[in-house]
């Protein structure tokens, strides 16, 4: 099983159910006396065929490979279309599969599966749950846990750095992402000079015995690294800024971050060449194009449930005797 799926190639054919991608837009109306709501007829004529080839392991970070970020692509591969509503197809044909693995994950209720995700401000770490996690759950109303990372509180800096991240690991059974981690007390540690090079730079090793003492405990861990270009941040963040809705999200430590882009760079550089590894590998993921990446992460996370192969559990003898009057 284990290398079987490093290319996935998903095909929609023309006669696949109605996509959210066509579903016609259309608003309820409140009224004083309740809501109206009427949808257009649909266009009754077939979708054309869309396909996606993605190369996994062009994106992996082979133990001990030398990184280095700016020689790595931000742009999306071949092979994935980056047309919104052919994107958007294929990744609901690539959720009705890994859906069906995670409902197995989650009755076998052993192992559970960890996405970390870090990446520089606007890199599309909200985003990547929103459109690859969270349909996820409301698909099978369960099984799918976020975490997000901020600055330490004081009762977190009390503790080891890893004290926080132990207490968001996922619970058996389910699929987990973090929003940001423990790679945060290594880059933002060492970039913004919060500690001394011996405390972050011990902490390569520190983080790799604790990812394999939690895989060997059952969690599998997959690391990506939302590879964005600074042209690309430089729009989003001038989109945050002058886009009143999403004007929340828009602050000046982002901004500031921006002026130590290349030290961030490395600072990731360093992390991905020293801490992936066969267990709990890093993935590279070009992140210019939201619609690219989805499919992308939505790929990583099927091969990797593929492989764990998990079984829907075998009803005991006395239950499957059991008698119902
Ligand atoms: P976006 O990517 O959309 O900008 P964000 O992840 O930056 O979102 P925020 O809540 O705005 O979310 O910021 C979180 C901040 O917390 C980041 O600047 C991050 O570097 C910082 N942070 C997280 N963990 C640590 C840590 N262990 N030490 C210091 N800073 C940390
Ligand atoms: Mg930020």
């Amino acid at each position: 099983m284990i290398g079987a799926l490093s290319q996935l190639s998903v095909n929609w054919s023309p006669t696949a159910p109605l996509s959210a991608a066509r579903a016609p837009k259309s608003e309820p109306k409140i009224t004083p006396d309740g809501v109206e709501l009427s949808l257009p007829a649909i266009d009754p004529e077939p979708l054309p065929q869309v396909s996606m080839k993605i190369d996994l392991e062009q994106f992996r970070v082979k133990p001990g490979e030398d990184i280095d970020l700016t020689r790595i692509s931000t742009a999306p591969p071949e092979g994935v279309p980056t047309s919104k509503a052919d994107s958007e197809r294929l990744l609901e044909a690539m959720h009705k599969k890994i859906s069906e693995l995670q409902r197995r994950l989650f009755s076998e209720n052993q192992r559970s599966v960890l996405f970390v995700c870090q990446g520089m401000d606007a890199s599309g770490k909200g985003g990547t749950f929103k459109d690859v996690f969270a349909p996820l759950m409301l698909k099978t109303e369960e099984g799918i846990e976020r975490a997000s990372f901020n600055v330490p509180t004081k009762l977190e800096a009390d503790h080891d750095f890893l004290w926080r991240i132990t207490g968001e690991m996922p619970r058996k059974g389910n699929i987990g992402m973090f929003d940001r981690g423990h790679y945060e007390d290594i880059v933002e540690v060492r970039v913004a000079n919060l500690a001394p090079e011996e405390v972050w730079s011990a902490r390569y090793d520190q983080v790799k015995d604790f990812e394999k003492q939690r895989g060997d405990l059952g969690t599998k861990m997959v690391k990506i690294f939302l590879h964005i270009g600074k042209d690309e941040q430089k729009l989003r963040l001038e989109e945050r800024r002058d886009t009143p809705h999403k004007q929340y999200k828009f602050n000046a430590g982002d901004v500031a971050r921006r002026e130590q882009w290349d030290e961030y760079q490395e600072a990731y550089s360093d992390v991905l060449t020293r801490t992936s590894t066969e267990q709990a590998p890093w993935y590279v993921v070009p992140a210019d194009d939201k619609e690219a990446r989805n499919l992308i992460i939505a790929s990583i996370l099927l091969k990797t449930l593929q492989e764990m192969d998990p079984q829907y559990p075998k009803l005991p003898d006395d239950l499957a005797r059991l008698q119902i009057q």
